[in-house]
């Protein structure tokens, strides 16, 4: 029996034959089989995605617990922490100055005013949430009742039970082995189910590309194509040079071998638009191909994928100059520091799934008095922004964790 090829050859085929047949699809005129073409690519799409959903909120449970749980010593637990916060806001802080710096060399709406698209904003009402009150909904949503955040999935919550339930393991000691064992157990058959559900992704990734490349609005992206091709090109900035380049000055691990290790999880980012979508083959490719502890890994990337978000706050640093530059305003540099600290909570709170970034967005604009109403021009174009921007936040917590299992992995 012939051999198929690697799966990360039957995925680069998958997505090229995705991006194909959309370009097919969106050409005039219309294929005759385009409707019945994009139902099937819909329906498989999605049920990759369910699949990848439905090993989520166990696979992240049981992988906080246990890596929490082995994190035994208490200063090695400590360290591990602060480690990985500090990790998550120095990249991001980085990234949003990134941001902000190619706003003002590249200047992108210069010549461009909010009026010229009058006709997109006008019926566009942006859902208002002041900054007191979105802090405190985040803070609401820590902590839950554990039933229904598993029940919900919702991923900040369930991570905080994790944390709880590590930690009581650790403090309650041999004498729940048993439970430590049980759960730890979980994590590896879910692991092996989303290795399963890998073999699928060659196909669900093609779906799901199709539907992407087809049903972009091109008069639209054509017309802010600067401000998408600076926003894009400094997410890639951050993602090839900056990330790497602080990976390989902490770690000595080469660029190409963690792309190499890394890559299932950046093209299912990329496609799926989803850090938390995304989060199970995320877990796999740390452990497995980049072989960070299991206890690091289980602990940072978990707790990245909702937090943890260079793309997203690079994006809304960017999109921020480039609404004020539209509504022909300029920001002083105070204002400037406002929207660095807004940028980076919305960035922290918003969860990792497609578009979040621009409830946050709002709160960004409104925190220095910008237009809302702006957000009618980046929604329409926000699905091809979002998927580099996710691939570069999966990727900052994959380069997280290997510098945390650096620098924090082997104390105690
Ligand atoms: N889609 C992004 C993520 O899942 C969040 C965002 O919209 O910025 O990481």
């Amino acid at each position: 029996m012939k051999k198929l090829p690697s799966l990360n050859t039957q995925i680069l085929l998958g997505c090229l034959l995705g991006i194909a047949g959309g370009w097919w699809l969106a050409l005039p005129p219309a294929a005759p089989l385009a409707g019945d073409v994009l139902y099937g690519a819909k329906i498989v799409g999605n049920l990759f995605l369910d699949l990848l959903r439905m090993v989520l909120v166990p696979l992240v449970f049981s992988s906080i617990v246990v890596g929490v749980a082995n994190l035994r010593a208490h200063h090695r637990m400590h360290r591990v922490w602060t480690t990985t916060l500090a990790f998550f806001f120095a990249t991001m802080g980085l990234a949003i100055v990134l941001g902000f710096g190619a706003a003002h060399l590249f200047r992108p709406g210069e010549g461009l005013q909010l009026a010229m698209f009058a006709e997109a904003t006008r019926h566009f009402e942006a859902r208002q949430m002041p900054l007191p009150d979105y802090i405190a909904a985040f803070l609401r949503g820590l902590f839950q009742n554990p039933f229904k955040a598993l029940a919900q999935g919702d991923i900040l919550a369930v991570v905080m039970i994790a944390l709880f339930l590590g930690i009581a393991l650790v403090i309650g000691g041999e004498r729940y082995r048993n439970i430590r064992t049980l759960i730890g157990e979980l994590q590896e058959l879910c692991l092996m189910i989303v290795g399963w559900i890998m073999r699928l992704a060659p196909l669900g990734l093609a779906a799901l590309l199709l539907q992407l490349v087809a049903t972009q609005n091109h008069a639209l992206l054509a017309s802010l194509a600067e401000f998408i091709a600076v926003v894009v090109g400094t997410t890639l900035f951050h993602g090839i040079v900056v990330l790497p380049l602080i990976l390989w000055l902490v770690t000595r691990v080469s660029p190409l071998a963690f792309f190499k290790g890394a890559r299932e999880a950046l093209i299912t980012a990329f496609v799926t638009s989803s850090s938390a979508a995304t989060l199970p083959i995320t877990l796999r490719c740390t452990e497995q191909h980049l072989h960070v502890k299991k206890d690091i890994a289980s602990f940072v990337v978990p707790l990245g994928a909702t937090a943890n978000m260079d793309g997203t706050a690079l994006y809304e640093a960017a999109a921020a100059l480039f609404v004020a530059r539209l509504a022909g305003i300029e920001l002083d540099l105070a204002q400037q520091m406002i929207i660095f600290f807004v940028a980076m909570l919305g960035a922290i709170g918003a969860p990792g799934i497609p578009s979040t970034g621009m409830l946050s967005m709002v709160l960004v604009l409104e925190s220095v008095g910008l237009p809302t109403e702006a957000i009618a021009l980046l929604l329409p174009i926000d699905r091809i922004l979002d998927t580099v921007r996710t691939a570069v936040n999966v990727e900052g917590d994959m380069v997280g964790s290997l510098v945390v299992d650096k620098l924090a992995g082997d104390a105690g």
